[in-house]
């Protein structure tokens, strides 16, 4: 047994101390960045944010929205979207909001392969697993690397500078950073296992910048001022999940209770995904998702307003005309358990 005695922080445990700035307005920041990806050598230019591949979150009509918004966010689709709906999506829309997501099993992958080769072109690929430690899984995305060359390649969820290191070298252009932060996970609480995720971005993100590879932070954004932490601890993507739920978007049902609407919400591992998408929890993992009822809110487009428009006045707090310099901009100031209870979300 061995323990890390360094204190690992969370989005909750710090602020981000204001600079002094010569930006007159948060209408002179530039929130989108430039990146070439390590492997595939394919360019990115927009707004670093992904809806996560979740039911409610990675939908059609949160691509169209997106499209349609022109900031160039994209969306990791869920899975379970039969072939011929992806064929006519991909066919109107084109490839460059999206990424194809796909899990570790021959289910996903004979559709991948069956999509190609019916003559779709995806660009962007999202290979996602609850654990991204097992040697199988690097073995997995080789093989994805090898037969994808010019797929760019998200994969994870890891949140250790050497396991991020490994996937970079095993063909991963984007590493996916975060176990057990997500707002529907109960990773932490049925296994005990996880990583504070602002320490996981920040230790991750200098893994994957040492071998010219980028970070997604995927998980625990709650409100738009994580999303500025995640990028000033120097994530290079942010995913988000419960932030994008509940919207028309969502492609759910709005049920009204008590003159109120909501939305239902849940892990792509709870019983609720798992009897939806596999007739119910399979026997050898206990479910590590939870279901909860998120009030609707309407047009996806004000949440977007709200989430691009706190991004940029952090940009101006710390002087950054433009989001690649957030992070050398950030300094983050630690605050106590007490204030954070007081203040920390205000
Ligand atoms: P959020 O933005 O809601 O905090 O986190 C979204 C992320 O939670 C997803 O991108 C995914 O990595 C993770 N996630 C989604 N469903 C589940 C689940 O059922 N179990 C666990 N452990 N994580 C989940």
């Amino acid at each position: 047994m061995h323990i890390e005695e360094d204190t690992k922080l969370d989005f909750k445990d710090v602020l981000i101390r204001p600079k002094r700035s010569t930006l007159k307005s948060r209408k002179d920041v530039d929130i989108s960045r430039e990146f070439t990806f390590k492997w595939s050598g394919k360019k990115f230019n927009g707004v670093p944010i992904i809806a996560a591949n979740m039911d409610g979150v990675g939908t059609f009509d949160m691509a169209r929205a997106f499209i349609e918004d022109g900031n160039g966010l994209s969306v990791a689709l869920h899975k379970h979207y039969p072939l011929a709906d992806l064929q006519t999506f991909y066919k109107e829309n084109g490839p460059d909001s999206i990424w194809y997501s796909i899990g570790m099993v021959k289910a996903d992958e004979e559709k991948l392969a069956e999509f190609i080769k019916a003559g779709s072109k995806p660009d962007k690929l999202c290979i996602d697993v609850a654990n991204g430690y097992s040697e199988h899984f690097v073995d997995f995305v080789k093989g994805a690397r090898e037969r994808y060359p010019d797929l760019t390649i998200m994969a994870g969820n890891v949140v250790t500078g050497e396991m991020v290191e490994q996937l970079i070298l095993a063909g991963v252009d984007v590493v996916k950073v975060g176990i057990g932060p997500g707002s529907v996970c109960t990773t932490r609480k049925m296994t005990g296992v996880g990583y504070p995720q602002l320490s996981a971005i920040i230790e991750c993100a200098d893994a994957a910048h040492g071998l010219g590879g980028l970070i997604c932070a995927d998980g625990g954004c709650t409100v738009p001022g994580d999303i500025a932490k995640a990028f000033g601890g120097g994530a290079d993507f942010v995913m988000l999940g419960g932030m994008l739920s509940g919207h028309d978007q969502s492609e759910q049902e709005i049920v009204e209770k008590n003159g109120e609407k909501f939305v239902q919400f849940y892990g792509m591992s709870s019983d609720t995904a798992m009897k939806k998408h596999k007739g119910g929890v399979a026997e050898y993992r206990a479910s590590e998702g939870k279901t909860v009822r998120v009030p609707y809110r309407g047009d996806v487009a004000d949440t977007l307003q709200d989430v691009l428009g706190g991004l940029r006045s952090t940009c101006t707090y710390v002087g950054a005309v433009r989001l690649k310099e957030l992070s050398k901009r950030t300094t983050f100031v630690r605050v106590t358990q007490q204030l954070n209870t007081v203040f920390g979300q205000g």
